[in-house]
């Protein structure tokens, strides 16, 4: 049981039943996932989610599930970390960083792989395929391993080594494709026709798939205990995680578990090698431009996004803002977050701490904002962006060699000792 009513055309408000399908037939507009959201308040509470697991599966009556017993390998309740040392060179007050590097494969899309595998296996589709820009690869790969399906995973030829790796060792089919990512998807929309019974997860699943990002909403607010914050920093690629992120916030108060009406601003981080979405913002443009992507930032690397329009929409209406970085500034914001925080992330993370650095020192981020920036990929996954980093010193194994070799400045006076 699940308290999911249907799906409804995110353009033209036409209702279809809770199946296999993503566009409108009249329209092609996207389809959405309604709830029962009077049943939803009236069964749901802070208590039932705290005393639910430390996974995204704790908001299981807010995700299109029936399933008691999901696709689960630990995604989600992921840490938000208070970032007082990158705050304070940032000129920022209250900021928190959401780390969902800490998923089972690394990246925010095993919440969003484990939503649509588990409604996936519940529909009857026994092969779970998807169109990847390297994440989802990865996180496809390792749920069907988890659920007994085969996997059938595309991905562009150039991806990062670590991906095409830590992808190949689940063992599914993993397709390389020699074109972009916008190639690879548009074979996948081919084929998900051709193979009615295979589960594209971004494709003929992707009403579904999508709801999984809403948890970054329902989490974020839940730690910090049940408000919402000011103001999000979001990477986009096709546009999906953000859209349903600020649903998510909307959601919360729907059911009753945020008390006031919550005002997230919204923005949004692409790199400027591949910044359809961005643009049309910065132009004022309603229509998005396709771009042949040229980025660091490969997990981000998609030049149509099928959401950018909803994206666009959603950071305009909610008064935030998008902003671009370059391949340096990637690098440079990758070494900032580790440096000041601890936490290591690819270039995706890149791209998004660049972004809010960008938008605090242009005052569009405030400081009088409690603020939370999405970090959703871990560092190994791209070390290929940081090859000139190495030792500070290789020396020989004497203590003339170190003493002549490192210089600790203050920080080494023996009276500094414990
Ligand atoms: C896929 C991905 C995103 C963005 O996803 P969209 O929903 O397509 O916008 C952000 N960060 C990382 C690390 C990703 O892999
Ligand atoms: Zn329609």
């Amino acid at each position: 049981m699940n308290f999911v009513t249907g799906l409804r055309c995110r353009e033209c408000a036409r209702a279809y039943p809770a199946e296999a399908l993503h566009v409108c037939d009249y329209c092609f507009g996207p389809l959405e996932v309604v709830y029962d959201y009077e049943a939803l308040s009236a069964s749901l509470s802070r208590e039932s989610i705290a005393s639910g697991p430390e996974t995204i599966w704790r908001y299981r009556p807010m995700l299109p599930v029936s399933d008691l017993a999901p696709i689960d390998l630990g995604a989600g309740f992921t840490p938000l970390v208070r970032a007082d040392r990158l705050a304070a060179e940032l000129g920022l007050g209250e900021l928190w960083i959401k780390n969902d590097t800490a998923n089972p494969t690394g990246s925010f899309k095993d919440r969003v792989v484990s939503v649509a595998l588990t409604k996936a296996r519940e529909l009857g589709f026994k092969v779970a395929a998807c169109a990847s820009t390297g994440n989802l690869a990865n996180s496809v790969a390792a749920h069907a391993a988890r659920a007994g399906m085969v996997s059938v995973v595309f991905i562009p030829h150039d991806l990062e080594r670590a991906k095409v790796v830590t992808t190949a060792v689940y063992g599914g089919h993993l397709v390389a494709v020699e074109g972009t990512y916008d190639d690879v998807n548009r074979l996948c929309a081919e084929l998900a026709s051709e193979h009615p019974s295979w589960a594209f997860v971004n494709v003929n699943i992707r009403t579904y798939y999508a709801e999984g990002s809403k948890t970054l909403a329902f989490e974020v607010a839940e730690q910090l205990g049940w408000q919402a914050p000011d103001h999000v920093v979001v990477p986009v690629a096709s546009g999906s995680q953000l859209t349903k992120l600020a649903k998510g916030f909307r959601e919360l108060h729907q059911v009753g578990l945020l008390d006031d009406e919550p005002h997230v601003r919204v923005s949004g981080a692409q790199a400027s090698g591949c910044a359809p979405v961005a643009t049309a913002f910065a132009e004022g443009a309603d229509a998005i431009r396709p771009v042949r992507p040229d980025t660091i930032a490969k997990s981000l690397a998609i030049g149509n996004p099928a959401d950018g329009w909803y994206a666009l929409n959603e950071v305009r209406s909610s008064g935030g803002a998008f902003e671009v970085a370059t391949d340096e500034e990637i690098v440079e914001a990758i070494r900032l977050l580790a440096r000041t925080e601890g936490i290591f992330t690819e270039t995706a993370g890149g791209v998004t701490i660049a972004v809010l650095a960008k938008l605090a020192s242009a005052g569009v981020i405030r400081s009088d904002e409690r603020v939370v920036a999405y970090v959703t990929g871990h560092g190994l996954k791209t070390v290929e962006a940081l090859t000139s980093l190495g030792p500070s010193a290789t020396i020989a194994p004497t203590l003339d060699a170190f003493a002549a070799a490192v210089d600790l400045g203050d920080s080494s006076n023996e009276s500094g000792r414990p």
